[in-house]
């Protein structure tokens, strides 16, 4: 949710909330804000226009959630236990060896 908000982001309506709170932050509000130089921060044009966002923010919460995230982990590992075992199978010397 971080890119979504930080891009849909105005000087009226600052969303960096969720932006990394460190002077290397890729978030340039973020950094103004650890230099101290947030009152000269100018927001450029909203990237995402409001008309967009209420499309695509649907999306992105969806795409955010905890049990996503966690089953796509759980397929990932499952997929490297996979491609580990078929290699092993192909090659069971070096498994020995290892
Ligand atoms: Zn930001």
């Amino acid at each position: 949710m971080a890119t979504l908000d930080h891009y849909c982001s105005t000087d009226e309506l600052p969303r960096h909330d969720n932006c990394p709170e460190v002077a290397e932050s890729w978030c340039e509000w973020r950094k103004a804000e650890t230099t101290n130089t947030l009152a000269a921060f100018k927001h450029p044009p909203r990237l995402i226009d409001e008309h967009v966002e209420k499309h695509i923010r649907p999306v992105y919460e969806d795409l955010s959630k905890d049990e996503l995230i966690t089953s796509m982990a759980y397929l990932a590992v499952k997929s490297l236990q996979r491609l580990a075992d078929e290699e092993q199978s192909k090659f069971p010397v070096a498994a020995h060896i290892a």
